[in-house]
């Protein structure tokens, strides 16, 4: 019997009681359950090489998700108008932009080299960093403060950013 507030595991399909899962799953449990992952249960019954995989391929969609945001949260300030003011300063959303794609970039290289991923994935998950990268520098040109910030970004930064702008345009 499920009880009220009664969850399924998005793997297995088990169900799970909402507060055993709130309150008795271990956070490491917890997380992994919310992210579809799977329970306890399934994750029992998986094994340990499956599990790190399904984990770099969860982190690595996590982050490209994250970018997305913060492209999206750009693009919607820029179209209010060029001159916009962000409460992190236009120089601190662009290294976090970048920074988080080096993150991306970061964890589909290990996931490659560990054979964690096809090269299908590979390619899709490439093409959303790069496509994200596009809207980026999109945005930014599109409002003086943000293109100053990337300017100023650009002329500092290591190569592994340049490479990845070329890559994207
Ligand atoms: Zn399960």
């Amino acid at each position: 019997m499920i009880p009220m507030g009664g969850v399924y595991c998005r793997k297995c399909g088990e169900p799970w009681d909402f507060y055993y899962v709130t309150h008795e799953m271990s956070p490491a449990e917890r997380s992994e359950f919310v992210k579809g992952l799977g329970c306890p249960k399934c994750r029992a019954r998986t094994p340990p090489a499956e599990i790190e995989k399904e984990k770099a391929l969860a982190s690595i969609i996590e982050i490209l998700g994250e970018i997305e945001q913060m492209v999206k949260r750009l693009e919607t300030l820029v179209s209010n108008g060029p001159v916009i003011s962000l409460p992190e300063g236009a120089n601190r959303a662009v290294e976090h932009f970048f920074y988080s794609c080096q993150v991306a970039e970061e964890r589909i290289k290990t996931a490659v080299k560990k054979n964690y991923v096809t090269s299908i994935q590979v390619t899709a998950l490439n093409n959303e960093l790069h496509e994200n990268v596009r809207k980026m520098i999109r945005a930014t040109t599109r409002s003086p403060p943000l293109a100053r910030a990337m300017q100023a970004f650009l002329e500092t930064n290591d190569p592994v950013i340049r490479d990845l702008i070329s890559q994207s345009s």
